[in-house]
């Protein structure tokens, strides 16, 4: 026997089914099922009322005992019905579609075969209303049960072709030409309903493919989207461990490189220990970019919105970039502008950058040039320049993390690929939409899309610049950190601006450090802690807790390498300021002069 597929009664209606994955025939297969034993109940009612009701004229009218036996055959199918409904208390029906739609087109074929007895046993030889009256029950019969069988094709063809065929054998066999003619009338309505009957099933089978065809689409976008997000997720955490590896000795490098220099000041050897630094810092800073892409993918980062004028900003702006272009032969102008925008101004500023350093990277020759215009409650700021462009089909892709056009080999000195990603997580963090607009050879315009200042932000005279106090540093600082190289360095580098710091590995040094400045009248001014101490002590805690137990008004600073989103989100609820190695000698001493200024 033949397996049970949907649409699967041609070798034409085989091909869109063969095209299928298993899986979605299984699904139209139990649908189709589930569609048929639907109306099982109903139709089986209708029938019997049906049935009885003909038997009634039919025995009223002609006394035949024929009539008598035909009710019997009719009682036997019913009493048959507790067959069908087993469906509904089955349940694996749903796993069992195959065997439950043989069975119903089995039962329909007996069901069928007993109706297309009717016309042999009783139906009068020369009696024409009676005859139609039977015809009239029969085909009314055959057409209006088609919808309730039409999911399947074979219970279709079990259901009509016994019933009809009955008939038609039935008045042909009377063989007079009245009889013959209702024969191929018959005969023609047969044709016509299966016709039709078949249209319905091929449009029935159609529409549940699609919807399980879309369905099977839909969750396996789901699953791909999950995969992606996990493979996501992962990167984050290999970047955040790879970066925090890299930075640890970065940092101890660093600092004493910061203190090498100073040492070398003034002798021939200072060169070469202000490129060391000068490498240091761009390994620094290539670090920081991969950094900033992390704390951006963290949230870590919140913008504060404010009315920003952007004269100041395209000011330094020219101030970061003029010597890169004169270096280049690149002319590079931001025009000035009297205009105002609602951004956060540092972040504008980053996303800015990124682009006039890329338009100066890209460009050959020529210039670069930076305009704001007004428009209706806009502010755009274009980032002209005359250089190499971009091919349309590469411009959705230059803003995924590390793709560059022209760098298979990777070659770290034309840049990471990382500065359009990082223009991007701006753009969204901002609400400032960026365009792109490139012709290969033809230059490039890139546009930010802004929202000019709110009125009521201009309205106020804008606060006087605070004055930059000189930075005072602390006398006394403890650092908690269990790499010796980074505590020597620090105490070198501190040593040399009269800052005494003292070193210590973990809490239990760090609480009896305190208690002997105490017992000496020499408290530490400032603690600073490694976030990731030894055996994975939490630096924000340990300095917390150090701090509530010896001093609750002492400064605290964090220096941390550390780059998991879920941590950096942890140290920024916690309002500690933090420090990210590898931390810049002037950077360090300007955070421990902003602590001793707060404090
Ligand atoms: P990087 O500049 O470090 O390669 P980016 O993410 O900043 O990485 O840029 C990605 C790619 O987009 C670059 O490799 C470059 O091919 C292209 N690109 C970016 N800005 C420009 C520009 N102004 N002109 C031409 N190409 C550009």
């Amino acid at each position: 026997m033949t397996a049970f597929t949907p649409a699967s009664t041609s070798a034409k209606d085989a091909q869109p089914s063969a095209a299928l994955d298993t899986e979605t025939a299984r699904r139209v297969l139990r649908a189709q099922v589930a569609a048929l034993y639907a109306t099982t109940w109903s139709s089986t009612l209708a029938d019997t009322v049906l049935a009885w009701a003909l038997c009634a004229v039919f025995y009223w009218r002609l006394r035949d005992p024929m009539v008598l036996v035909w009710a019997g055959l009719h009682l036997f199918q019913l009493l048959r019905y507790p067959l069908f409904s087993a469906y509904h208390r089955d349940p694996q029906a749903a796993q069992r579609s195959e065997f439950w739609a043989r069975r119903h087109s089995r039962e329909l074929l007996l069901y069928s075969s007993i109706w297309g007895l009717a016309p042999w046993l009783f139906m009068p030889v020369d009696n024409l209303p009676m005859t139609a009256l039977m015809m009239l029950v029969m085909l009314g019969l055959s057409s209006a049960g088609i919808p309730s069988v039409v999911p399947s094709w074979r219970s279709v063809l079990s259901f009509v072709v016994p019933m009809v065929a009955g008939l038609i054998t039935a008045l042909a066999w009377r063989a007079d030409a009245v009889h013959l003619f209702l024969a191929a009338c018959s005969a023609v309505y047969l044709g016509a309903t299966l016709h039709f009957a078949r249209q319905q099933h091929r449009q029935l089978t159609d529409t549940l493919l699609m919807r399980f065809e879309k369905e099977a689409l839909a969750e396996q976008l789901a699953q791909q989207m999950a995969v992606t997000q996990r493979a996501s997720a992962e990167k984050t955490r290999f970047f955040a461990a790879a970066s925090h590896d890299l930075r640890q000795p970065l940092h101890a490098i660093a600092l004493f490189g910061a203190v090498l220099e100073k040492d070398l000041q003034g002798r021939p050897e200072h060169t070469h220990a202000a490129r060391l630094m000068r490498a240091v810092h761009a390994l620094g800073t290539s670090l920081d970019t991969m950094l900033d892409v992390s704390r951006l993918d963290a949230g870590v980062i919140v913008p504060e919105l404010q009315a920003t004028p952007l004269n100041p900003l395209f000011q330094s702006i020219n101030q970061l970039f003029a010597s890169r272009a004169d270096e280049k032969g690149l002319q590079l102008r931001l025009r000035a502008s009297p205009l105002w925008v609602h951004t956060d101004p540092a972040l504008l500023q980053r996303l800015l950058a990124n682009l006039v350093e890329n338009a100066i990277k890209y460009t050959p020759r020529g210039g670069v040039l930076v305009v704001a215009r007004a428009r209706p409650a806009a502010v755009w700021i274009d980032v002209h320049d005359t250089g190499i462009g971009i091919a349309p089909e590469q411009v959705e892709q230059i803003f995924d993390e590390f793709y560059q056009v022209n760098n298979p080999g990777r070659d770290r000195t034309q840049g990471l690929g990382i500065g359009l990603s990082i223009v991007r997580r701006l753009s969204e963090l901002l609400g400032h939409p960026v365009q792109v607009h490139s012709r290969l050879g033809g230059g490039s315009r890139f546009r930010v899309l802004l929202p000019t200042a709110l009125a009521q932000e201009l309205l106020p005279a804008a606060p006087a610049e605070v004055a930059r106090e000189a930075g005072v540093l602390p006398r006394r600082v403890l650092l908690i950190d269990d790499e010796a190289d980074i505590g020597d360095a620090m105490a070198a580098l501190l040593g040399c601006c009269g800052v005494a710091l003292q070193v210590v590995h973990d809490e239990v040094l760090a609480s009896a450090a305190f208690t002997e400045a105490m017992a000496q009248a020499a408290p530490f001014d400032a603690l600073v802690c490694d976030y990731r101490l030894a055996d994975g002590a939490d630096g924000l805690d340990v300095g917390l807790r150090l701090r509530t137990r010896f001093d609750p008004q002492l400064p605290l600073l964090l220096v941390t390498g550390e780059t998991a989103p879920e941590r950096l989100q942890r140290v920024r609820d916690s309002g500690v300021p933090v420090l990210f190695k590898p931390v810049a000698a002037q950077a360090l001493l300007a955070a421990l002069a902003a602590l001793r200024r707060a404090a």
